[in-house]
Formats: C-alpha cells, structure tokens, sequence
C-alpha cells in the first residue's frame, strides 16, 4: 500500500485523473443496475396483467429520476437506460485502463532511468562494490516487476470503487441485508487475508534471491572458459542450482497462494450470498423482484471486494521489487560524486602527488608518496603486479580521493577542480580493452553527436591503425563482434588508443595498454607513443622495457614508495 501511496504522490495527477473515470464509471455501472428493479417490476406487473405491488422506497426513487429526465419507465426504455449505462461504463473503464498502463510504463522507464543515473554518477569505489548481474537485474526484473504491481494495485483501487458503488445500490435497497452481508464480507476478507501476507513474503524471497543469482549467473557466465577448459561446469552448475530450486520454491508458493485465496473466497462469498437471499426471502419478507436485485447487487459487491483482495495480493507480489529499486536508487544516489563543481582545471606546469596516503578499506597501499608527472612529456611507472600502479591512475583521474596529502595539478589540489572538465581533458586506454559490440566508428566516438567520422579518422592515424582500417571492407563502420571479438589483442587496443585520443586530450593515460601484445605490435604502439610525444602529457604504466625507452621520466613503485630511475634514452627519438 505504501508503494501505491508513494506512487500516486508522483503522479499526482494521472492518477486523479484515473480515479476520477473509475469513480465515473461506477456511477455509470450504478446507474445501470437500478434501473433493472423497476423493469423487473414492470415486466412482472405486464406479465401478471395487474398494476403490480406499490414500488419500494428506492424503486420510487428511481423512477422519479427516470421521469425527471422524460424516460417513461417501459420495459425498452429501462432496458435501454441499461444498455447505455455498461456502454459508457466500458469505454470510461477502457480510457482508465489506458492510462493506467501508460502510468505503468512511465513508472518502470523512470525507475531505471533513476537507476542508471544514479549509479553512473555514483563514486567509483562504491560502484566497484556493486554486482553488475545485480543491476542488470533491478534494471531488467525490478523495474518490470514494479510497474506490475503498480497495475494490480490500480486494477485494486478500481474494484473497490465498484465494490462501493454496488454496496451503495444494495444499502438503498435493504441497509439490513446489506450490514449483515457487509460483516460476512469482513469475515471472508479477514479470514483470507493470510494468503496475502504469504504471498508478500514469497514476493521478497523472489526479490532477494533473483538479485543474487543473476549476480552470480553474470559473474559465473564470464569465466565460463576456464570452467570448460577444466571440465568443472558442475561447480557454477552446484552454487545456480541451490539458488534456482530455492526461487522455485518461492515462486510456488506464491502460485498456490493465490490460486487457494481464488477459491476460498469463492466459495464463502456463495455460502454467504445465500445465506443473504434466504433471510431477505424467508425472515424479512422481502419481494421476489427486490431480492434479485439486491442478490445482483450483493453478488457483484462481493465479486468486487474479492477481486480488491486478488489484485492487491498481486500487487503484494512485486512490492518488494520497488522497494529494492528505490534502495538502489538511494544508496547509488548517496554515493554521488561531485561533479561540475570546483575551478577549472589548466595543465601546463605539472601533476603531482605531494606527501600522499591512500589505503583501500584500511588496507594501506601508499604512506607519503611523492611522484611529479612533468606536462607536456611522458612519465612512465614501472613495478611488480599490486604494487599500486593502477591505483597512482586512479588517483590522478579523481576516481578515488586520497587519505593524507594531495594530487595537484599545476599547484591546485584535485579536490578543488572541477572533475567533470578535469576528466574531460584525459584520454584514457585501460588495461583490458573491451569494445562494444558496434563499428569501429561507435567505438572510437563513443556515439559522441560532437565527434564525426573525420575526427575518427584523425584519431585513427594517430593510433596507427587507419591504413587497416581503411582496408576494410566496409571501413569505419564494419562491427568489431562481441566484445571485440573479431579484432587481433594489438588492433583492438590501437581502437582503445583511437578512443582516447579522439577528444584531443591533454593528457593520455596507458595502463598496461601493451603488456598483452606481442613485442611487433607492442612496438608498434610504441612508435605512436613517440610521436605524440610533445603535443600532450603521457602518463603510461607498463612492467617491460619497451616503454621505458621512449620515455621522458620512468619511476619505479615499489611498496608503497615511487623511485625516480634514469631514462634510458634521450627524449623524443623512437627506438
Ligand atoms: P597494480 O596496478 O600495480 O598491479 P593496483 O594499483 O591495481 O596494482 O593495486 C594495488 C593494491 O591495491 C593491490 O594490493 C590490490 O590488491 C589492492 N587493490 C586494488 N584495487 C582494490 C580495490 N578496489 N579494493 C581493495 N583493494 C584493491
Ligand atoms: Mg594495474
């Protein structure tokens, strides 16, 4: 219910508007069903050849009405009234369910929209923590499942509505049957209410364990080679398979719930109907015409109140899913960077990591690191496997904050720049290059509006890799595969190069760009580094030789601590 108040807060006014046509078409529905009473009447009475019994006080009602509007209550007009009434009720109903479903839509779409946002510009640490399968999740399942329940909890507040308007009808008639049959519906209602509580639980089982599976599933699916190379399928296979067979078991819980409530309600609602009928017949005397009329009436109220429950126990279903979302959406949106705030960013002197700590969750990597990157040349860093290489780019990109001292950037602190133009000016090639399932043309601009087919090219032949490209069939635009696949390791990463050059940065960051190659590619590479060499500052990581000889500055990391070594060669000559 909370969903659904939190909901219509947000769609303040479609869903007044939705309310608005449901309220309508019940008094469409209403007014349909009360003109069945005096055409009951008037058909008995034309049967029977006599003027019939004195209409009730509701009956009168009605016909004075119907007379107050020029309709003489014959047996086609009354039926006509009827006709008319379910007429504009269906089409109210239709226009409702239209706009309910767009509602529903735009619910599941804003979600993840929020989602994707919020986690896009959420700290890197923080999105380092999240289970990429548990996102695809939310924003696949969650979102899905959120608008659904969103459905089923209109779909509820409609027959409610209905629910009252019978119920109205049927206390105009007889307000006795009616208390009595309204306590019985109470019973019925709260008797069965179990099965919704059930239900919500095995919702939020649903919720829990689809997040985590997929979370394995994503990470499982992606080192399915070794699995296969060493025959242990089964192992992936063990941990999915617990996980499956548990949301199995949710999801059959939640079968049976419903279908038990479908028909414990059914059978009490009958039981009590009758039990209404007999005491309006054989206890208060009623007329036969009336007590099929408040029959019809009770009979559609309790259909209606039982469907409230049904749709509400659906809606209980997927609850759990916005709530999950919307603790995503928080937690992501709590761990926003701050972006576009800050000076402006120059590069013309220097970065430099003055007196710098830096720990990862307490464990520490770097104690008073001094490192200074001249601009305008090419630092390279050097040093074993998990001696902080990466994390030194990290720091110099803003992505993680440093504990103790600073990263300046010709004097200024980074945490007083603007990072959004600082990270605009950096061109950045990662160690493992993935490509997205596009041309080579996508690739390189990233779909970037701002950058043509010419500045690709130009970014092309600054990586080296034009002339290949150019042989291509379909040039620019022929696809790389999935994830690249269809590129050599040495072409896909000049693509990468390509990437980070396109922007005209300042700064170019290589980590481990050639370390997968072979020495020719490697080389090659090299040779493009050299002649960049001048126009921007290079920062390169890489733990061989061939870098180190092309470059301006080379220090060596090693625990925790940056040693300045002698270039081997002098500056700007390609070996
Ligand atoms: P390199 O690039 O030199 O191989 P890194 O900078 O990636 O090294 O890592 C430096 C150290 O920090 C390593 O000991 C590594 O285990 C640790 N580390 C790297 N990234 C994280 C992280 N996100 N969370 C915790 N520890 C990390
Ligand atoms: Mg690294």
């Amino acid at each position: 219910m909370r969903m659904m108040l939190a909901l219509f807060r947000q769609h303040r006014w479609r869903t007044s508007l939705v309310i608005f046509g449901l309220f309508l078409s019940g008094l469409a529905e209403g007014i349909g069903l009360s003109a069945l009473l005096p055409l009951l009447n008037v058909a008995i009475a034309s049967e029977r050849q006599h003027a019939g019994t004195p209409p009730g006080e509701f009956e009168q009602r009605v016909l004075d009405v119907l007379t107050g509007l020029g309709i003489s209550p014959t047996v086609g007009a009354l039926l006509g009234v009827i006709v008319a009434g379910v007429a504009i009720r269906s089409l109210l109903l239709l226009a409702v369910q239209r706009q309910v479903g767009y509602t529903a839509a735009q619910i599941g779409t804003e979600l993840r929209l929020d989602l994707l946002r919020a986690v896009l510009r959420s700290r890197w640490e923080y999105f380092l923590h999240q289970p990429i399968g548990r996102l695809t999740n939310a924003l696949a399942t969650e979102a899905q499942r959120s608008s659904d329940s969103f459905v089923y909890g209109a779909t509820a507040v409609t027959f409610l509505i209905h629910a009252l308007i019978y119920g109205a009808i049927a206390v105009a008639i007889s307000w006795q049957a009616t208390l009595l049959s309204l306590v019985a519906g109470t019973l019925v209602i709260g008797s069965s209410h179990f099965l919704v509580r059930m239900t919500r639980r095995a919702g939020r089982r649903q919720t829990q364990l689809l997040g985590s599976l997929m979370a394995r599933l994503t990470d499982t699916l992606q080192s399915v080679k070794p699995l296969k190379a060493m025959a242990r399928e089964h192992l992936a296979d063990q941990v999915l398979a617990g996980e499956t067979v548990r949301l199995n078991r949710a999801l059959q819980r939640q079968v049976f719930s419903s279908a038990l409530l479908n028909s414990v309600q059914d059978l009490l609602f009958a039981s009590f109907i009758a039990l209404g009928i007999y005491l309006a017949l054989v206890v208060f005397r009623v007329e036969l015409s009336t007590v099929l009329v408040l029959a019809i009436a009770l009979a559609r109220a309790f259909g209606s109140l039982g469907k409230v429950q049904k749709q509400y126990q659906k809606m209980t279903q997927g609850e759990s899913a916005y709530w999950a979302l919307q603790e995503a959406i928080a937690g992501a949106a709590a761990a926003a960077e701050r972006l576009d705030a800050g000076r402006a960013p120059t590069l013309k002197a220097r970065i430099e990591l003055a007196d710098l700590s830096f720990a990862y969750d307490s464990r520490p990597v770097f104690a008073h690191l001094d490192l200074e990157i001249p601009a305008g040349a090419m630092t390279v860093l050097i040093g074993p496997s998990g001696a902080g290489k990466t994390t030194v780019i990290d720091l110099v990109i803003g992505l993680v904050r440093p504990q103790a001292g600073s990263v300046r950037i010709d004097g200024t602190d980074l945490a007083e720049i603007d990072l959004r133009a600082w990270r605009g000016g950096i061109g950045y090639v990662p160690q493992d290059t993935v490509l997205l399932h596009d041309s080579i043309l996508h690739n390189v601009t990233l779909g970037d509006p701002a950058r043509s087919a010419a500045d690709a090219e130009r970014a092309l032949r600054a990586a080296g890799i034009w002339d290949f490209v150019a042989s291509l069939p379909q040039g620019l635009h022929t696809p790389v595969g999935e994830r690249g696949g269809k590129l050599s390791g040495g072409q896909r990463q000049r693509v990468a190069i390509a990437r980070a050059l396109v922007n005209q940065p300042q700064l170019l960051i290589l980590d481990e760009a050639t370390s997968a190659l072979d020495p020719a590619s490697e080389r090659e590479i090299c040779q493009t580094l050299a002649s960049l060499k001048g126009q921007l500052t290079i920062l390169a990581i890489s733990h061989d030789s061939a870098l180190v000889e092309i470059a301006d500055r080379v220090y060596q990391l090693d625990h925790g601590q940056a040693r300045p070594l002698p270039a081997t060669l002098p500056a700007a000559s390609p070996r």
